[in-house]
């Protein structure tokens, strides 16, 4: 190794936004185990492994119904084409959510149109919904953001006076509860993704949805293969977007460890938030009665922001920003901003403040305390500046 490139002596390894490999190690035997069962099955879409996750999934859900797709993204799309979505209705969501969540309702042919976010939670202001209903208006998609979950009553109450349904974005939200009842059970359709940094996460793209709806669930295993009844038979347009059994095999393993996964990612937000109190950090709040899965730590940082950013790049930990840009300012979506001055300015501000620092189950205390030490390091300097 050139010296340049050599380690320093006493230099320690960076902290990463997340590591898979920790989990992995403690469960590596049993996912041997269910992809070797799934190879020498030669079943591989539709089997036994993908009816088995649905039927856990739906039960660690207390809901009727899971049907498992290919991603999240398409978990939302299937849902919207199974409320009849057709080109020209409107959905209302957030503008302070991921590119996908937004990506599917255009796909499916609707337009989105956002709502502010409440400064607090950074989650869409429920109070605002009534206001962006319109004669198309089809549906509200709340989306559950770093595992905080929308007051959903007062959600469901508009969309009952109103008539539109209801899908959830629980891609960022396995685990997470309100009042003890799951994310992605209120609505008429929950969605969740298995994107491997996702909470549940498999080895590959993958995602469900949720319904207690019988109706809605034959649906949606219709749309979900080509709006086939049974062999050769189809009723209504469809696309291919199955869960494989592979993936679905290893979720069967991860599953069964998601809470206790999801408690230490709760402990580790304590020892942040107890080890960074009486800095300008500040932390998100849930709304009352909610029970976060802690799927991203985000913090909101009022000033400097990105001087922070650079600090902790130097420190050799890593950082990152959800989400730098409100979604009807990306490029892909501009056509859908509302006219005027800045149309949700709380989502404006959020995204210049908002920073997501190390969190994952795994984390070592030792590797918090760097992290909380590297960002208490940057605000003594910049005192004494
Ligand atoms: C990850 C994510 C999705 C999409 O899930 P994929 O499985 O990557 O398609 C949708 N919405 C939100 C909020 C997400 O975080």
């Amino acid at each position: 190794m050139p010296e340049s490139t050599a380690q320093k002596v006493g230099e320690s390894t960076p902290v990463p936004l997340l590591n898979l490999k920790g989990q992995y190690a403690t469960i590596r035997d049993e996912i041997g185990v269910a992809i070797q069962r799934v190879l020498d099955s030669q079943v591989f879409i539709l089997g036994p492994e993908v009816d088995a996750l649905e039927a856990e999934i739906a039960a660690y859900s207390h809901c009727a119904h899971g049907i498992g797709v290919s991603s999240g993204t398409d978990a939302l799309l299937v849902a919207l084409m199974a409320i009849d979505i057709k080109p020209g209705d409107e959905v209302i969501t957030t503008p302070f959510t991921a590119i996908p969540t937004v990506s599917a309702i255009v796909r499916a042919g609707a337009t989105p149109r956002f709502v502010d976010i409440d400064s607090r939670t950074l989650l869409m202001r429920v109070d605002l919904i009534e206001a962006a209903v319109g004669p198309r208006t089809k549906a509200i998609m709340p989306v559950h953001i770093f595992g905080a979950v929308v007051p959903m009553s007062d959600v469901l109450e508009i969309a009952r006076s109103r008539g539109l349904a209801v899908i959830e974005d629980a891609a960022q939200a396995h685990g997470s509860s309100s009042r003890g009842r799951r994310a992605g059970t209120f609505g008429d359709l929950g969605c969740f993704s298995f994107y491997p940094t996702k909470n549940l996460g498999g080895y590959g793209d993958g995602g469900m949805i949720v319904t207690d709806n019988p109706a809605r669930a034959a649906e949606l295993r219709r749309r979900r293969n080509y709006g086939k009844t049974h062999a050769d038979y189809s009723v209504s347009d469809g696309v291919n977007t199955r869960l494989d059994e592979l993936q679905a095999a290893m979720l069967s393993v991860k599953l069964p460890h998601l809470d206790e996964m999801n408690a230490r990612r709760a402990a580790a937000a304590v020892r942040y938030r107890d080890g960074l109190a009486g800095t300008p950090i500040e932390f998100l709040e849930v709304p009352d009665g909610c029970v976060s899965n802690h799927h991203v730590l985000t913090v909101r940082v009022p000033e400097r922001r990105d001087a922070l950013r650079a600090h902790l790049e130097s420190a050799g930990v890593q950082s990152t920003v959800f989400y730098p840009v409100p979604l009807y300012d990306q490029e892909a979506f501009r056509r859908f901003r509302a006219p005027g001055g800045e149309p949700c300015p709380e989502t404006a501000r959020a995204c210049r403040q908002v920073l997501s620092i190390p969190l994952f189950p795994e984390m070592h205390t030792s590797d918090i305390d760097r992290v909380v030490a590297a960002i208490r390091e940057f605000f003594h300097a910049g005192r004494r500046a």
